[in-house]
């Protein structure tokens, strides 16, 4: 589908704990950072797609361990993300970047449904492409939508934005002293070694696709864009 980009066309992941600032509900301050820190980035000519966690809402995990269905519990946290979609637009468009939440749940009145045409056509054009409710499917979580909603659309590199963490380590450096920063490691040792990267579903459909993928903090000011424009912060990880 489409002709690779010929400017950088970058997807980045944001987690449902960025957008909640930890907690449940919606961190504005910590949004509207991040959407100006795009912003920079966009005007500067890189192509932006965004994947939305839901984490701070529901996790289809836990409430089916409160006893919920699965499945429905899934679809609770799927709604949730896009939640998280549309406070991400209204900051970007606030930032005067023009922007389109395309969902895989379908739901006109708020946004687009996930037309991977669509979406190219709009990256080309400098528009930033939200993507939410996931891959519309149980069982999935968002980080395996992100590796294969930047395939579908030809991007260039994977952006994880992690909380609490400015690139893997050998092991939790809050926990362990010991723990050293990698600046680059295989997905074949970020799965024996059991690193905090992403499910171990994500990291095998990177290993078998090639996707270049770069791991970094959102916290210290300036990294998102950074990191949007290719600067090689964090931990860069390749098949
Ligand atoms: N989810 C799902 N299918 C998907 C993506 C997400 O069922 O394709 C559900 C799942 O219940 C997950 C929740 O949505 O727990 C929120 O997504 P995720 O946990 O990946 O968000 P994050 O960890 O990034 O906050």
């Amino acid at each position: 589908v489409g002709e690779a980009p010929a400017s950088r066309r970058v997807l980045l992941k944001l987690s449902g704990e960025t957008f909640g600032g930890g907690e449940v509900g919606l961190a504005a301050d910590v949004v509207q950072r991040i959407a100006a820190e795009i912003a920079v980035a966009v005007r500067s000519g890189v192509q932006v797609a965004i994947v939305c966690g839901g984490g701070n809402f529901f996790r289809g995990a836990e409430l089916s361990q409160r006893g919920l269905d699965r499945a429905r519990a899934d679809y609770m946290g799927m709604l949730g993300t896009v939640m998280n979609c549309l406070a991400l637009q209204d900051f970007l468009e606030q930032a005067g970047v023009t922007t389109r939440v395309q969902t895989a749940i379908t739901m006109g009145q708020v946004a687009e449904p996930y037309i991977p045409l669509r979406a190219i056509r709009h990256l080309e054009k400098g528009r930033v492409v939200i993507f939410g409710a996931g891959a519309g499917m149980p069982y999935f979580s968002t980080d395996t939508v992100c590796v294969q909603r930047s395939l579908e659309t030809h991007c260039d590199e994977v952006l994880m934005g992690k909380n609490g963490v400015d690139a893997i380590y050998t092991a939790d450096p809050k926990k362990d002293p010991d723990a050293q920063r990698l600046d680059h490691v295989t997905y074949t040792d970020a799965l024996v070694r059991g690193l905090a990267v992403m499910d171990a579903t994500a990291l095998s459909m990177c290993r078998d696709n090639d996707v270049r993928m770069r791991v970094f903090g959102l916290e210290e000011p300036g990294n998102v864009t950074r990191a949007l424009q290719g600067e090689k912060i964090g931990t860069s990880v390749t098949a």
